[in-house]
């Protein structure tokens, strides 16, 4: 989705790899359902950009999709172009397969280091899967922007039930973070039941669970820092996914100016890259 985050594409050719190997290694293989992997904004990628216009990610609003669904295709450029392919690729195959539900998976890394995690939904589904994957639980973070995938695919805005999930494999260039995201994807097929628990790999949980060591569980967002100008915007150094902080420490400049902590708590992705617009987010032990 992020054209700056190539992880989650390497992890998906190397699962799509794994799953046309897995059969003739063990024969009682069975994937039970259709996986397609999508990469959510092709020309960014290219470019290595986040974006080319506007951050995909914050883009999916029904009105906003209403109007890219109704335009003439020839008429649509950027993120519009590029939503537009999703939603196409995700509905012809809907129309072909007939799925009773469709379960997303939204994969991403982060400009800082220090953790990995998972972003629910509200609903009780997306937040055991997210259990399921091992990693640090990260809720009410839908509550404070909009227009994400998991806002999006959260509802029957393709015609038949859906579930999302994100989740984060670590810093963007750290070689691990494919592996991560690897790990993370096959957990995600055995918490909604495509694959069956005793043909996943135990090492695929461990890494997770060892990188997870000493994060929290599960937390809760209680703050998001809106940045306006990121141009003027200098995050001070060494934060990384759940530092702790405390109220009133600076964590930034903004055009000159000292950002300080609005409350205690653990920090959740500092902006160290230069696009977007979420500064920080400030997390509790749920
Ligand atoms: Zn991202």
């Amino acid at each position: 989705m992020h054209g700056n985050e190539p992880a989650g594409i390497r992890a998906l050719e190397t699962l799509f790899r794994m799953l046309e190997e897995e059969p003739i290694r063990n024969p009682d293989f069975t994937y039970c359902g259709e996986i397609i992997g999508i990469t959510g904004n092709l020309r960014a990628c290219k470019m290595g950009r986040r974006y080319i216009s506007r951050d995909i990610n914050r883009a999916w609003e029904v009105g906003h999709i209403k109007n890219i669904m109704q335009a003439e295709k020839a008429s649509l450029i950027d993120e519009d172009l590029e939503m537009r392919d999703i939603i196409d690729t995700i509905s012809t195959e809907i129309s072909m397969l007939t799925p009773d539900h469709l379960y997303l998976l939204d994969l991403h890394t982060t400009s800082a280091d220090g953790g990995i995690f998972c972003i629910a939904t509200g609903e009780a589904e997306s937040i055991r899967i997210a259990h399921e994957i091992h990693a640090p639980v990260i809720l009410g973070l839908l509550q404070g922007i909009s227009g994400t995938t998991l806002h999006f695919f959260n509802q029957n805005n393709l015609g038949i039930p859906a579930t999302a999930i994100a989740f984060e494999g670590g810093k963007h260039d750290d070689p691990l973070s494919v592996n991560r995201c690897i790990a993370a994807t096959i957990n995600f097929m055995r918490a909604i039941r495509v694959i069956q628990p005793a043909d996943v790999d135990n090492h695929h949980d461990e890494l997770l669970k060892k990188y997870s060591e000493g994060l929290p569980d599960i937390v809760e967002v209680i703050f998001r820092h809106h940045v306006e100008d990121v141009a003027k915007w200098q995050m001070r150094p060494g934060y990384y996914n759940f530092r702790p902080v405390d109220k009133d420490e600076v964590l930034a400049m903004y055009d000159g100016l000292p950002v300080r902590a609005e409350t205690d708590g653990l920090i959740l992705m500092p902006l160290y890259h230069n696009e977007g617009h979420d500064g920080y987010f400030i997390v509790r032990q749920a």
